[in-house]
């Protein structure tokens, strides 16, 4: 068969522009990242961002976001709205991003049945759960008594809110320590957006971490799931995320042992006491505080329950007990694997 000239020219071209695309895609330069590592809210926030603007300012003010956060909301903070909220004996009139915060955590104490429960600071400083990093902590276990006393001055029925003030009733004190890391990855991840709304990367804050675009701008980032009772870099699960916020609640982070028995920063709010069936619990969500509400309610309510509550809530989640057996909610898998 003899070809015309034209047909010849006709491939030619298509050769050359070919060749032409082949070129491009070598020569296209995956987008840098810009990475910047703080301590905040007690863990390490790292915060990585690309952007055709200018990323080191972007990340910058994400750090700044999480420690006027800390400031606002820790409880060891004498000076924050909470310690003042949690001092005064009358209503406290709050400000507008308070009175979010406050009314958010109740109705994800009532979704999750009290298991995350936003008023149980009574109980955490008996325990000395808020002062645990500290150099003169001294580990001890409260008494039946002393339990008896704090769990009668808990629990998030006892907060009232309405036109943003706020009462406290039956001496209960608020911790909002399950909920400000979440809620400080999705503020940080707004301040990006109206920055550089094509801006992406990730926010990590202490395993707790949200997805501000795909890597590169199209791939997955793969997030290992740590191994409670594995070393450093040990994993029992990897997930592939473009978007949401991954958050994990571990027995092993903040804990002291005392005669054999390990006693962490969790709490069952109706023993009083660390949760003792879970050891590590993963939620996947939309928006981190309210997966970081769901990572500590799962850890309270064990994977059984969790796996039919936590879908109905809008998340997937991964848990481990105490004999270290793994399940999962059925959309868990959908993650396990790029699609
Ligand atoms: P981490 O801070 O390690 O990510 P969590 O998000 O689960 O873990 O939060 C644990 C913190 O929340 C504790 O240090 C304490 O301040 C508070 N807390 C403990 N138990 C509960 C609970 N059942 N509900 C709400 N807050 C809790
Ligand atoms: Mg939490």
């Amino acid at each position: 068969m003899k070809l015309s000239r034209n047909s010849w020219i006709l491939i030619i071209a298509f050769i050359c522009l070919l060749l032409f695309f082949s070129i491009l895609f070598f020569l296209r330069s995956e987008p840098e990242y810009c990475s910047k590592v703080d301590i905040s809210l007690g863990t390490t926030v790292k915060v990585v961002v690309s952007s055709e603007k200018d990323a080191g300012l972007i990340v910058d003010a994400v750090l700044r976001e999480f420690h006027r956060i800390e400031k606002k909301f820790s409880v060891t903070d004498s000076k924050s709205v909470i310690s003042l909220i949690n001092k005064s004996d009358h209503p406290v009139e709050v400000d507008e991003e308070t009175a979010f915060v406050i009314e958010r955590s109740l109705a994800l104490a009532r979704a999750t049945e009290g298991a995350f429960d936003p008023a149980l600071g009574n109980l955490i400083t008996l325990w000395g759960f808020d002062r645990i990093t500290n150099n003169d902590f001294e580990p001890h276990i409260p008494s039946d008594n002393e339990i008896e006393e704090a769990l009668g001055k808990s629990g998030y029925e006892n907060v009232l809110i309405e036109n943003d003030v706020v009462i406290l009733e039956n001496s209960v004190k608020l911790d909002l320590g399950a909920v400000v890391k979440g809620y400080a990855i999705d503020r940080g991840i707004s301040i990006v957006r109206e920055m550089d709304p094509d801006a992406t990367g990730y926010i990590d804050a202490g395993r707790d971490i949200g997805i501000i675009g795909p890597k590169f701008g199209g791939d997955y980032w793969s997030i290992a799931i740590q191994d409670p009772r594995g070393d450093s870099g040990e994993y029992i699960d990897v997930v592939y995320l473009k978007k949401g916020t991954i958050v994990t609640s571990g027995d092993y982070e903040r804990f002291f042992i005392l005669d054999g028995e390990r006693y962490h920063h969790i709490i069952n709010p109706k023993t009083g006491y660390p949760v003792r069936k879970t050891i590590s619990t993963t939620v996947i969500s939309p928006d981190a505080m309210d997966a970081d509400a769901f990572s500590t309610a799962a850890f309270v309510l064990g994977g059984e329950f969790s796996a039919v509550l936590l879908p109905v809530l809008g998340g997937q989640g991964l848990f481990m007990n105490s004999e270290q057996e793994m399940s999962q909610t059925e959309g868990w898998s959908f993650f396990q694997e790029k699609r």
